[in-house]
């Protein structure tokens, strides 16, 4: 009897051995299967990271970036609510394999160009370069269809999405655990996936290490005097905030003709390198009892033809308004402003025939306008070298934060290059 209790349990044994073996080689052909289509990535030749799919597509599809300009105005919210992608991970020769689906579309080494597109896209094709926008255009909402916006009801910003929009899902990982997109570009990485609303089709021969600083803040400052603000030749222009963004309203200024640039800033430092950029005169509000748009008045005879205001600050919007001439002034708002500002002026202002405007991204309209700027830029219209205070890899991407952060410098180039 013991020797059958003992046969039993011996061949039970072997049987739920037998089994679990079996579970495991099919568990093992399973994995191998995935990582075959791509469900999984379970390698890197040149990775830190281990990067695995979220998603498996027919053909995977590569995106490489090699130069990135980035914006103090995008970055500062990138390090309040991703900090982790990107500045806590070790991302020093990252590469993350990336399937693609529908809007999809790819891009590889040697600038931003794109390898390969998802099913679907019919707009681009492998080896276009593109710039990335963190902003979109559709070409099919009520917004996009309206010649006076450029605020796509699909693609238009969105820091909280984090996720492509056609599955709602992010198309990076490590060790199984989603990491979320940035601004619908995620560009901190040397692959990435976008919709393809969200980038525009230039020029091939554009460098790409100069052009990519139009992806943002320069271009919203241009294209605030160019396409909202529409100074005419002779005039007279007012920039408050000589940062970047204001530089390059002062470059659109340039470009348009105006005679007198007046430079406002509470940095009198700034106002040696805005010369270069075509402002002629500047005000110090530190400088003066009164109130800025006073002086401006006074300089004037009775205020500039525009202003656009820079900073966000609310006191200096204010400034921005009122300091315009009556008749024909136009104010155009480009910073943002804290969340709780109030904007308050005596609506006499207005009565008097000032115009009030603001604008996003320079009302450009991200892939149909920006392949002009980029033209601009080309027939040596626009200036975009004297933006370009800082390059550096991409292994010493925190040290391109600190000199943002500091205020160092205007615009620092990313490469993607050791
Ligand atoms: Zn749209």
């Amino acid at each position: 009897m013991l020797h059958v209790i003992v046969l039993f349990c011996y061949s039970l044994f072997l049987f739920v051995f037998v089994i679990i073996c079996c579970f495991l080689f099919l568990v093992l052909l399973l994995v191998l299967f995935l990582n075959y289509i791509g469900l999984f990535f379970l390698d890197s030749k040149t990775a830190s990271l281990s990067v695995s799919f979220a998603y498996t597509l027919p053909s995977p599809d590569l995106i490489l970036w090699d130069y990135i300009g980035y914006c103090y105005c995008c970055c500062r919210q990138m390090l309040q609510v991703n900090q982790f992608l990107f500045l806590k991970v070790p991302l020093t020769n990252f590469r993350a394999k990336i399937q693609s689906f529908l809007e999809f579309l790819d891009m590889k080494q040697q600038g931003m160009i794109v390898e390969s597109v998802g099913e679907g896209v019919i707009e681009l094709a492998p080896g276009d370069h593109v710039l990335p926008v963190f902003t979109g255009e559709c070409k099919d909402c009520s917004h996009c269809k309206s010649e006076e916006s450029n605020m796509c009801s699909l693609l238009r910003i969105n820091t909280d999405r984090g996720v492509m929009i056609h599955d709602g899902q992010s198309r990076f990982s490590i060790n199984g655990k989603p990491i979320y997109h940035f601004v619908g570009t995620s560009t901190f990485s040397e692959y990435t996936v976008v919709h393809v609303g969200c980038v525009a089709k230039i020029n091939p021969l554009a460098p790409l290490d100069k052009v990519c600083v139009l992806s943002c803040g320069i271009s919203t400052g241009l294209g605030a005097t160019l396409n909202v603000a529409k100074p005419t030749k002779g005039s007279s222009v007012a920039i408050f905030g000589l940062g970047a963004v204001g530089l390059a309203a002062a470059e659109g200024a340039r470009i348009a003709g105006v005679s007198r640039i007046i430079g406002v800033d509470l940095n009198a430092s700034r106002f040696e390198q805005a010369k270069k950029f075509g402002v002629t005169e500047f005000v110090n509000p530190k400088d003066h009892s009164k109130p800025v748009q006073e002086i401006i008045a006074e300089m004037t005879d009775g205020g500039v033809d525009r202003s656009v205001e820079c900073t966000g600050h609310i006191d200096a919007m204010i400034s921005a308004f009122e300091c315009v001439h009556d008749g024909w002034g136009v104010a155009v708002l480009v910073g943002v402003p804290h969340k709780e500002a109030v904007f308050k002026t005596h609506p006499m202002n207005l009565l008097n025939e000032r115009t009030l405007k603001g604008t996003f991204f320079g009302n450009y309209k991200p892939r149909s306008d920006l392949p002009s700027v980029v033209e601009k830029y080309m027939n040596r219209e626009l200036e975009l070298e004297k933006f370009i205070t800082h390059t550096l890899p991409f292994a010493q991407i925190n040290k391109a934060f600190d000199l943002m952060l500091k205020g160092e410098g205007l615009r620092c180039i990313i490469t993607m290059e050791d």
